[in-house]
This record gives structure tokens, C-alpha cells and sequence, in this order.
């Protein structure tokens, strides 16, 4: 058994006993206190609040965006880390602490997150409501799975501390729940001992059939640290085995001259430092430079790289196209989708046909159990399987054929799962088909029953 189930409970309550990082436990509870306060002030009705956290949020932007026209409600003072706990692997922070600044600072530990999303200003709380994943997740799951305790500001003004064993509905729906249900403030989650440096071993597979095998053997086999994969064409497809190991004969560095998924292409093993394993694709946001071909080139990288490159930078500057996209009748299609790993060939025979966009991005990941907000009926028929994600980044849109709604009815039609970050085509009907109505519904009677949050079908489920 794992030692941590063991220790969880006497670690929970028991902030004293660790080694505190930047403040004491009362300046954050003035903070949720001051936040609670202007929840309350929301109650008497209004247009629904957002979620403001500072920095770059990570959702697609969009011409005409209407996800973020309420009041905002600012968290952005809650970015502390509270406490590591090195005995008990046991991280407590507040949600707006980044994966950059977190993993530097369990680093120091020997320690890191099970799960860390692969850009460097993704925030503990927006990983968790908006379902973050990465290559430890054919193991652990979603960042999510490895978290034990929130405390949540519920849309009544209400501080709530849930566990699986405390408000234990609560702290199931705060996943996935998209800023629409309670503002989360405090999360506990487990670490994982971690070595100075990855190797990782590429391994070059010509078909899907094979790839798809190699994958789903490494994942059953569990000898390594971290699996992904990148498939840069229909017979050129990487498979990403990492291992943390002490020793490097040399490094590699893809943080500003060098180009991470590009050296999937040509290399057949490497050796990154950790930090830089885990934000390997963070200076491109995957692949977003290739929309602006220059800045792929060396000269211009060393020139003003520090300006452009980095998920943030690049972000930041498509949201100062707004007004470009709103030009453009479909944006490009930015979307993570889901496929059970039984679907997965069939899905990519598909998307070489109808889509053919390249590189896409491929994460194995395992859900520690089923999740509440997914409808029985999706469940059912999705069963306890690995899930595949896959990541596609840029595809241009057309007029004549919106990708994104093709897309998505491809997914559907295959029982698969897409995030809702991008735009969403769906009827009321369909969506609710997907996710779990009557627990959605639960929870935001428990939760939210003035409003205060926007409706997670309304704000999301169509836009377009
Ligand atoms: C180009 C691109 C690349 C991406 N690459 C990756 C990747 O490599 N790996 C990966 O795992 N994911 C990736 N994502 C997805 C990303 O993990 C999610 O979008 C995640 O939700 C981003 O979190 P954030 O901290 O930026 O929060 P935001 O984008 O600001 O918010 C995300 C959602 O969380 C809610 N939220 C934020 N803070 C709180 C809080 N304190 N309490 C309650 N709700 C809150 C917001 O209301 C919002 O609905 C990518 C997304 C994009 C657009």
C-alpha cells in the first residue's frame, strides 16, 4: 500500500508541523476572508462573476469572446506557496501558484508534483478546474488525482475544506468545474521523489498500429517516468520514454535557441534538466511559433526571443490579435481531446483523412477512477480504460468546413471527451449527454444557488 493513504489523514490539520514557505497560514486566511467578503457582495444578483487570477489565462482566445465579460472576482493575491512537507510528500498552496515557481520549489526538496502541465505559468487551481494533464498521467491522472484537500469559497460567501472523506461531493466536482462553481483557495497534494535530470529515449514508429502497441505496452509495463508522444506525420511517429536519472553525459536546453518537438524529429535519445523536461515545450507553446515562421529561425530567436518566445509571451500576443481574429470567420483549432484507448486507431485513421494536421501532440493518461461529472451514460460506454489525449494545436479553420464542430461530433461519436477551452458546438441536449446533469446540478445547488458563478452549459457549452 502507499505509505502516504496512511499518513493523509494525520497530515491534514496539521500545517504546524512543516516548514513554511513565504507566509503564515493567518495572511491567507485574511485573504480567503476579504474574498469570501466580496463573494457576498455578489449575492443580491447581478451579471455572473469570473474568475480573475492574474497572468495569462490558458483559454483559447476567441473573436467576440464572451467567457469573461462578468465581474471579475480577483484571486490573484493567493499565489503563496503555504508548505512542503518533505516526510510526508505532502504540498499545501494557494491556486494561483504557477507549475514554474512550484516545481523549483519542491526541486528543492528532491520532491515535484505527480502531475505537471507542460507550461511553466499554468496555476494550481486552473489545473484542477480546467483538467490539466501531462506525460506522468498514464501513472498518476490528472493533476487533480494527486490533490487530498481543498478548502473552496462557495458562491454563498461559505469557506469549505473538502477531502474524500469531508464534503466529500464538493471536493469530487471542483474538478472540470470551470470557475462555475465555488472559487478554490487552498489545495493539499501528494509529491513524488525526483532525480536532477530525464533521459528520455525516442523510438520511431512508421505506422499507427505499431505506435499505438508500443505505447499502450510501456504504459501497462511501468518502467518509466513519463510517457508522451509526438507524431509528426502519418509514418513518422515518436514515442517519448523518459526516466529520471542522476547523471547526464550532456544536457540539452529547448528553452529559447532550440526547438523542442523538432528534436523528436532527427534525435533518438536526450538528456534534460528536470525543470527543462517539464517545460520542454513551454518557449514554442508547443508548436504556436510555427504561425510566424521567423521566429523558428536561430538569428531572430537570439534576437528577440526573450520578447516572443515562452507560452506567456505568445499567449499574450494572441490576445492582442483579437481584433485580427475577429476578422477571421473560424479561428484555428485549438483542442485537447480524449479518445479510450480502444478508439484510438480508428479516431487517428479519421484525423489523417479529414484533418491531416501535424504534429500532433499524444499523452496516455489513466483517471484514477471515474469522475463524478461525467454523465453514466459516456461512463458506460466509456469503461475503465486508459484514455489517449490528443493535442492538436493550430490547425487552420476553413470556410467551407468548420474543423472545430467536425471535430468535436467525431469525438462524441466515439465516446471520447474534448475540454471545453476552446469553442464548443453543442445542443443542450448533447452536452448533458456528456456531463452529469444531475450532479452538476447537485452541486451547484450546494454550492452556488444565487448565481454568483456563471452556468457551466451557458458559459461554455456553446461558443462559437
Ligand atoms: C495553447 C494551450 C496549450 C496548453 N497546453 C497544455 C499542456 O501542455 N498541458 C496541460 O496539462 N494543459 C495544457 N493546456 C490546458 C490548460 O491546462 C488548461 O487550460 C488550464 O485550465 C489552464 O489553467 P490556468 O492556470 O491558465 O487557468 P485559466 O486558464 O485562467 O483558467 C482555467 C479555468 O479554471 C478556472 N479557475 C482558475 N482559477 C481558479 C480557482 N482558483 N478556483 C476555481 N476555478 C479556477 C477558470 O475560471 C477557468 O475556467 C493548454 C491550453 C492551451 C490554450
Amino acid at each position: 500500500m502507499d505509505p502516504l493513504v496512511d499518513t493523509r489523514s494525520l497530515f491534514l490539520g496539521l500545517l504546524s508541523e512543516g516548514e513554511y514557505m513565504n507566509q503564515s497560514t493567518d495572511t491567507h486566511a485574511h485573504k480567503v476572508e476579504r474574498l469570501a467578503s466580496a463573494v457576498r457582495e455578489r449575492l443580491d444578483g447581478g451579471s455572473p462573476a469570473h474568475i480573475s487570477k492574474g497572468g495569462v489565462p490558458h483559454f483559447v482566445p476567441l473573436p467576440r469572446d464572451r467567457r469573461r465579460i462578468g465581474k471579475p472576482l480577483d484571486v490573484s493575491s493567493l499565489d503563496e506557496i503555504v508548505e512542503i512537507d518533505s516526510r510526508r510528500r505532502l504540498c499545501v498552496a494557494e491556486p494561483g501558484v504557477t507549475f514554474g515557481r512550484l516545481v523549483k520549489a519542491t526541486l528543492a526538496h528532491g520532491l515535484v508534483p505527480k502531475v505537471v502541465p507542460e507550461l511553466e505559468d499554468i496555476t494550481l487551481g486552473g489545473a484542477v478546474a480546467g483538467c490539466s494533464i501531462e506525460s506522468m498521467s498514464f501513472r498518476y491522472g490528472g493533476f487533480h488525482d494527486s490533490c487530498i484537500e481543498y478548502e473552496v469559497v462557495t458562491g454563498t460567501g461559505e469557506v469549505l475544506i473538502c477531502s474524500p472523506s469531508k464534503n466529500a461531493d464538493v471536493f469530487e466536482m471542483m474538478h472540470g468545474s470551470y470557475g462555475t462553481l465555488g472559487l478554490l483557495t487552498r489545495l493539499t497534494f501528494e509529491l513524488v521523489p525526483a532525480k536532477r535530470y530525464v533521459r528520455l529515449d525516442y523510438h520511431t514508429h512508421r505506422n499507427i498500429a505499431s505506435f499505438n502497441e508500443a505505447m499502450s505496452a510501456a504504459c501497462e509495463a511501468g518502467e518509466h517516468d513519463f510517457i508522451d508522444g509526438i507524431i509528426h506525420s502519418p509514418d513518422k511517429l515518436v514515442l517519448c520514454l523518459g526516466s529520471f536519472v542522476d547523471h547526464a553525459p550532456y544536457v540539452s536546453n529547448y528553452r529559447w535557441l532550440n526547438i523542442y518537438y523538432k528534436s523528436t524529429y532527427q534525435r533518438s535519445e536526450d538528456y534534460l534538466e528536470t525543470p527543462d523536461y517539464f517545460f520542454r515545450y513551454d518557449a514554442e507553446c508547443h508548436w504556436m511559433t510555427r504561425t510566424v515562421p521567423p521566429l523558428e529561425w536561430k538569428p531572430v530567436r537570439l534576437a528577440v526571443g526573450k520578447v516572443f518566445l515562452g507560452s506567456s509571451n505568445l499567449i499574450k500576443w494572441s490576445r492582442r490579435l483579437d481584433k485580427l481574429l475577429a476578422l477571421k470567420k473560424r479561428p484555428d483549432v485549438v483542442c485537447d481531446v480524449f479518445l479510450p484507448v480502444d478508439r484510438f486507431v480508428e479516431f487517428f485513421d479519421w484525423y489523417v483523412s479529414d484533418f491531416d494536421f501535424f504534429p500532433l501532440w499524444i499523452v496516455p493518461y489513466k483517471p484514477a477512477k471515474k469522475y463524478p461529472w461525467l454523465s453514466e451514460e459516456l461512463a458506460a460506454r466509456q469503461g475503465e480504460k486508459l484514455f489517449i489525449d490528443c493535442a492538436i494545436y493550430g490547425k487552420r479553420n476553413s470556410e467551407a468546413v468548420d474543423y472545430s464542430k467536425l471535430l468535436e461530433d467525431k469525438v462524441f461519436e466515439l465516446n471520447g471527451l474534448k475540454t471545453l477551452i476552446s469553442r464548443n458546438h453543442y445542443t443542450p441536449e448533447r452536452f448533458w449527454r456528456i456531463y452529469n446533469r444531475s450532479n452538476y446540478a447537485a452541486a451547484k445547488d450546494r454550492l452556488d444557488p444565487n448565481k454568483v458563478f456563471p452556468d457551466l452549459y451557458e458559459s461554455l457549452g456553446r461558443v462559437e
